[in-house]
Order: C-alpha cells, then structure tokens, then sequence
C-alpha cells in the first residue's frame, strides 16, 4: 500500500495577483470544466479548493498524477481567472521548527509526516505539504527523551503565518515555532574527529576518525586503506559520511533553544482570521534545554 504520508495527494497554485474571494470558485462546474480540458492528458481531478491563503489546490483522483498537475494547471487556471498562476514548490527555507513534541512509545515514535499531517488539520491549515513534511530533530537508537522537535515543511505563506502566530496546537496545547535556521549557521565541526562544537584545533581525539566510515584512520587516507568500507556518520551512526549538511544541521539545531513563548499564543483560528485582542490566556510552556559537551556531544533535555 501506498503511503498516504509520503506522496503528496494534490498540488497548489499561487496567482500572481490575489483572486478576489467571491471569484475562488471550486465548486463541481470548476472541476468539471478543467476535468473537460484535461482529458487529453489521461487524467482527472477529484477535486479542487483554494486555501486561506488564497491558492489554488487541485487533487486528481490518483497521486500518481500529482507530477503532471504543474505541467497542465497553470495555463488551465491562467485561461479560467485571467492571471497567470505558479506551481508552489517546497525548498529548505520553508523548514520551521515545532518544538517539545510527543514521540509516542519509546520504541514506536509517531511517524513525523502523519504527526505533521495532524498538526495541520488541528490547526486549520489546509495548505497541502510536501512529500514527507515531518522529520523528528532526534535520532531513535539514542535518545530516550519522551518529546522532540519535529521539523516541518511548509509553503512559504504557511511558514509566515505559523512563524507570526508563534505556536502550533497540538492536541490543545500549544507548542512555540521557529525558522529552522541551522542552514545559516556555520558549523563549527572538528575535521579530526566530526564531532561538533569544537575545530581541530582543539580536538582532544589522537587519532583523526574518518569522516566517510567512522573507522580510525584519517579522512584522506579513505580511499587507500577502506575503500570498501561503508558510509557511517559520526554524529548519528547512519549512511552517510559525517560531513552530510542535513545531518550536521540537525545536530545545530538540536542544540540550539527554543524560542520564549509568546505572551499569549493565540487560538488556531487566529490562523485564518486577525487574532482578537485579549482573547485567548496563554499557556505556560517547558523550555527545551541542550547542552553541547566538550566532546560535541549534544544532548537535549525536554
Ligand atoms: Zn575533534
Ligand atoms: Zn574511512
Ligand atoms: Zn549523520
């Protein structure tokens, strides 16, 4: 079965001049009318609607021809509202952090993309997300902590109106949000021994440990002496040499804090429509505390 977290289920479109909201039709003659139109692709949509923030959001009845909406939709839209319309794509600078998540059990954690999927529906947000738009900021094989960041994908407008609002629900508690941000920083991480929070300089290791496969010899002797051996990351013991950007990112990020939390989060609603003032008493908030040891070691105590 397919999973119905991992491929995105419609696509989105941005005009490039708002559309007024009494002309966002997305009744059953709009379907039908782009359904007529195409027909010669050798696909149809279940359905159409326009988000809050006021983009076009077309589901075909297979996922599968999710890909082939970008290619047939804009000059379709363009034609029925006169303003041309583009593909909203997801990028890394769309990433906002939600912090001080529930895992679930310790040896199940909640799959990061349903969790993200929730966190959506509980807050009124009806932008589609990108395939897999959850990732947990923490690694399964080593933390034992009972909640995590979860790092979300988002587009650009739900990233600005999650990042003003300050919090997301989650099951009727907010949690603070920040830009992921760790792709700004540069990451201060040793060459010796790929740790982070330290350079070569200061690395206490005597001898280097190979950045492609964790094993004890220098990074540039890799080739000569393992060649065969497999990719294994220092920081989080997967595939990958030690030195992958998401990785090292997601090690900064977990040491960074959270944001405060705002005086008064404001009620999900508030995502739709101008918060009323005075209207919803925040709720306390339990800080997120790392620490980054002398040995780079980052350890996150939620
Ligand atoms: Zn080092
Ligand atoms: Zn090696
Ligand atoms: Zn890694």
């Amino acid at each position: 079965m397919r999973s119905r977290t991992k491929v995105p289920l419609s696509a989105a479109f941005k005009p490039l001049s708002p559309i007024a909201p009494e002309a966002q039709a997305s009744g059953l003659a709009v379907v039908e009318h782009i359904n007529r139109l195409l027909a010669p692709l050798h696909f149809q949509l279940k359905g159409c609607a326009w988000s809050p923030f006021g983009n076009f959001i077309a589901t075909p009845h297979d996922s599968e021809d999710v890909p082939k909406l970008p290619e047939a939709l804009p000059r379709i839209l363009q034609d029925m509202y006169k303003v041309p319309f583009s593909h909203l794509t997801f990028d890394s600078t769309s990433f906002v952090v939600v912090y001080n998540l529930p895992l679930g059990p310790a040896d199940n954690w909640t799959d990061p993309s349903t969790l993200a999927l929730s966190l959506m529906a509980q807050n009124n947000i009806s932008e589609p997300l990108p395939a897999s738009p959850g990732r947990w900021l923490a690694n399964p094989d080593r933390y034992k902590g009972t909640s995590a960041s979860l790092r979300l994908s988002l587009s650009p407008q739900a990233k600005v109106t999650i990042l003003k609002s300050g919090s997301l629900f989650y099951e009727g508690r907010p949690h603070p949000v920040c830009a992921f941000t760790a792709a700004k920083t540069k990451p201060n991480q040793c060459r010796r021994c790929w740790r982070l929070g330290h350079s070569e300089a200061w690395c206490r290791r005597t001898n280097p440990v190979c950045g492609s496969c964790s094993q004890d010899h220098p990074s540039h002797h890799h080739n000569s002496v393992a060649p065969n051996a497999p990719h294994l990351c220092v920081l989080c013991k997967d595939a990958h040499p030690s030195w992958t950007r998401w990785c090292v990112n997601r090690h900064i990020q977990l040491a960074a804090q959270p944001p405060l939390p705002k005086k008064r989060p404001t009620a999900p609603a508030a995502l739709k429509k101008k918060a009323v003032p005075g209207g919803v008493v925040g709720a306390t908030i339990s800080g997120t505390v790392s620490v980054t040891d002398p040995a780079g070691d980052v350890t996150t105590i939620l």
